[in-house]
């Protein structure tokens, strides 16, 4: 029998293990209620940032975690895995919080514990939070100490200015922290667990099996606008505005706050990660690295729920940032709009060139044949 607290907590190590114990081929976990549980996990992680309530059947809620994680797989959308992981770690927050809270009742009033097991405790309490995630906290007068390198790997992740080493009380390699840090440091360790190895490699008698809830969650996303992922940076196809802003940023130029948000959420929309878009603008000193990190990092979702899309060209043009307009400008209307159909007329001619080639050689190898 599965345990409540695998299937509130699908992501512990003790629950892999258990699915691993239940199933010898990853597909012999793909029911039909699974698959409908795993499906509304991502649909709902997509639409309002959480995973939903545990469904009645145990097994049922504990096999649709690895079952969602193939069905994220598969759709293989950068936007979708990073929502759907930190859906599941806003869950487990919500979750380990009351677990926090009722360990504190218990404590005030001294009661013992009921022991953990398949029908035992359901809840994980702070002892089992640091350990599962093998973080070294020790107790301090009334507070605690987490040791820095445990520290900085799981903070490096969150924006805020709490979460910066310069900001904390750190001695002997211990850095001083609150209960509701190791909370929010431990939802961070479950969003990095999650994410962990996304996209997976779906065998494919899987990938048939989890077909229907995959058709679905690409339905959502293309009804939301979730991803406007490109992935491809080709910098002689940007539009003209993101052409103009870069040249200042290189120039040296200090640009306005919702210029400096245009071209970097630009470039984080076509795929450059947070260092080449330093690397890109370390030319100019009043972009301070740190500022970019972290406005690359916000605009990006890493550290927070949303992703920003860079704005479209009727607020490009209300804020002045719309510059140099050419032909291609009248018939689209953001500029990611434009750069799509850049990349596409650069396939296109791309593909012509290699027809080309291929007829040359074609033409050639005739005449050079012995025959
Ligand atoms: S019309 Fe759009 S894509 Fe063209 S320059 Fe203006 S903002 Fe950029």
């Amino acid at each position: 029998m599965v345990s409540t607290r695998l299937a509130r907590y699908p992501f512990l190590e003790e629950a892999r293990e258990e699915v691993e114990a239940h199933a010898s081929k990853f597909v012999d976990v793909v029911s039909e209620p699974v698959l409908e549980r795993a499906e509304e996990r991502v649909v709902l992680a997509l639409r309002e940032g959480s995973v939903g309530d545990i469904t009645r059947d145990r097994r049922v809620e504990l096999f649709s975690y690895p079952v969602a994680r193939a069905v994220v797989s598969v759709v293989d959308e950068y936007p979708v895995t990073r929502r759907y992981a930190w859906a599941e770690s806003v869950t487990a927050r919500d979750r380990l919080k009351d677990d926090l809270n009722e360990e504190e009742k218990m404590r005030r009033s001294n009661k013992e514990r009921s022991p953990v097991g398949a029908s035992g405790d359901a809840r994980l309490f702070f002892d089992d939070i640091v350990e599962e995630f093998g973080m070294t906290v020790e107790e301090r007068d009334e507070a605690y100490a987490m040791e820095v390198g445990d520290f900085l790997e799981l903070a490096s992740g969150m924006s805020d200015e709490k979460w910066k080493l310069v900001n904390r009380s750190v001695e002997d390699g211990w850095v001083r922290v609150k209960r509701e840090d190791v909370l929010e440091l431990s939802r961070e360790a479950v969003r990095e667990r999650v994410a962990d190895g996304l996209p997976l490699t779906v065998p494919d008698d899987a990938r048939d099996a989890i077909q229907p809830a995959v058709e679905n969650v690409r339905e959502v996303v293309a009804e939301a606008d979730i991803t406007t992922e490109i992935d491809r940076v080709e910098e002689s196809e940007f539009p003209p505005c993101m052409e103009t802003l870069l040249a200042e940023v290189r120039d040296g130029k200090h640009l306005e706050h919702h210029s400096r948000f245009a071209i970097t959420s630009f470039l984080t929309n076509i795929g450059m990660d947070t260092d080449e878009i330093i690397e890109t603008y370390e030319v100019n000193p009043g972009f301070g690295e740190e500022m970019t990190r972290y406005q690359t990092d916000h605009i990006r979702g890493d550290t927070g729920p949303t992703e920003y899309t860079c704005p479209s060209c009727a607020t490009m043009v209300t804020y002045g940032d719309c510059r140099n307009k050419d032909d291609l400008c009248e018939i689209i209307s953001h500029p990611l709009g434009y750069y799509r159909k850049r990349l596409d007329e650069l396939d296109d001619e791309e593909e012509d060139a290699e027809e080309e080639g291929d007829e040359g050689k074609e033409d050639g190898g005739d005449e050079e044949s012995p025959d």
